[in-house]
């Protein structure tokens, strides 16, 4: 059974790597598409999105833009094409991420493709993972040897002192990783300074960290966080939080985070009051809105509990869609092995996003909060040629999101669906 999936894989692998290869030599154009440049611009019908040494040469009407001889075109007609998604928070930590550079190319490419390329991403935001793992596989996709999308990680998490949370405690015993605990500031410093030194593009602190019985949540000393959150400043990198209740989003906001990187449903309502503090402190917010129900309904929770307490996170969502509080999609994946995102864009429409809230959450977003605003997040020219070409319009269905024909990454197509894909290997493959 076993060689028969190998089998499987290595076949889509040579696909992909056959439709791949080419589109690195090649420009590319995508010809009579509905394209949206942007969440706040109006979508252009019958459209041209031409794609030149990587960056975008063009966008506008197909009959204003002629397209030269010798590049790809692919026909768009019946799509909708977007900027590339960036999912702001996953964790490359499920089994073929472990330990990069002793994995063959094929085996990356594919557990890239069926976990996050196929679902439309160009851009990951590793949320905490094993020390060194996600900037091995980073340098990988940037010397070509793996197709992939764009890398960005916080490296290894900080935890308070006795507060490695319940969930992450098998993973780090079999892996042997050292201790994520942080005993005081200056070790929260000093960490935060080697991780940063060695390439994270931030830091992730457990402000409430989940160590179960008898105390629940363990919030992190605001001494401790202060001094990760300015140490990762200083490098002019983001903070970020898992909150999980109100006195670990206090520490939070407290010590200045960037980001928080859940909903924190034991926190009760989000008032309009809360969502003005949050913006006044420029702090984003990843729903993870998938994580809880899926977590609740794995624990055979009753109905009226999943429904409360999903609920209670979908109204922080829409208090922060409503006030204009900036929103980064994210859905926690690689930690609760669910990759699909049709929940997670169901959820959101669910709480009273729009399409235009959804593909800002997924493109323009991000992209301003990580920096890179001038370059990726929007179809526009000069900018990075990352692209989603959807089958279904975004104003017509509000998973549209989860219909991607084809994910195109630097003008090179990195996912396409016509190619089988095949499933995620099982946990303990
Ligand atoms: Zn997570």
């Amino acid at each position: 059974m076993a060689n028969v999936v190998q089998g499987i894989h290595a076949l889509a692998g040579a696909v992909l790597l056959a439709l791949a290869s080419p589109a690195l030599a090649q420009d590319l154009a995508v010809v009579g598409a509905r394209v949206y440049p942007a969440p706040d611009v109006a979508p252009i019908n019958d459209a041209t999105v031409w794609i030149r040494d990587g960056r975008i040469a063009a966008v506008g009407p197909r009959g204003s833009i002629k397209v030269p001889d010798g590049v790809r075109v692919i026909d768009g007609r019946g799509t909708s094409v977007t900027a590339g998604f960036w999912n702001s928070h996953v964790h490359l930590t499920s089994p073929p991420f472990l330990d990069p550079d002793e994995r063959p190319a094929q085996a990356l490419n594919d557990a890239l493709r069926e976990r996050f390329t196929r679902w439309g991403f160009t851009t990951l935001f590793d949320i905490s993972s094993l020390p060194g793992d996600v900037r091995a596989l980073r340098a990988r996709i940037e010397r070509d040897e793996v197709v992939g999308p764009q890398l960005l990680t916080v490296d290894m998490p900080f935890f308070p002192e006795h507060g490695t949370p319940i969930y992450v405690r098998e993973l780090w015993q079999r892996t042997k990783t050292p201790s994520g605990e942080v005993a005081t500031a200056e070790q929260a410093r000093a960490r935060a300074a080697a991780q940063l030194e060695a390439g994270a593009d931030g830091v992730k602190l457990f402000t409430g960290a989940i160590v179960g019985p008898p105390q629940g949540v363990l919030p992190m000393s605001r001494e401790i966080a202060r001094a990760a959150v300015d140490e990762a400043h200083a490098h002019g990198k983001p903070a970020f939080a898992h909150p999980t209740d109100q006195a670990g989003l206090e520490v939070a906001l407290d010590s200045g985070v960037d980001v928080l990187v859940h909903a924190a449903p034991d926190a009760g309502e989000w008032s309009p009051a809360f969502v003005e503090r949050l913006k006044s402190e420029d702090v984003a917010f990843v729903p993870t809105l998938t994580l809880f129900e899926s977590e609740l309904r794995r624990e055979n929770a009753p109905e009226s509990v999943v429904k409360r307490f999903v609920g209670s996170a979908q109204q922080q969502l829409g208090a922060m869609a409503r006030g204009g509080g900036q929103i980064l999609f994210g859905t926690d994946a690689g930690y609760i092995e669910i990759y699909d995102t049709r929940a997670e864009y169901r959820l959101m429409a669910g709480a009273g996003l729009d399409w235009r809230q959804i593909l800002a959450s997924l493109t323009t977003a991000p992209a301003q909060r990580f920096g890179q605003s001038k370059v990726r997040g929007r179809l526009e020219e000069g900018y990075a040629g990352d692209l989603v070409v959807l089958g279904t319009d975004p104003q017509r269905a509000s998973d549209a999101y989860a219909d991607v024909r084809m994910t195109v990454r630097g003008g090179e197509v990195i996912h396409d669906a016509r190619a089988p894909v095949a499933p995620p290997a099982s946990a303990d493959d």
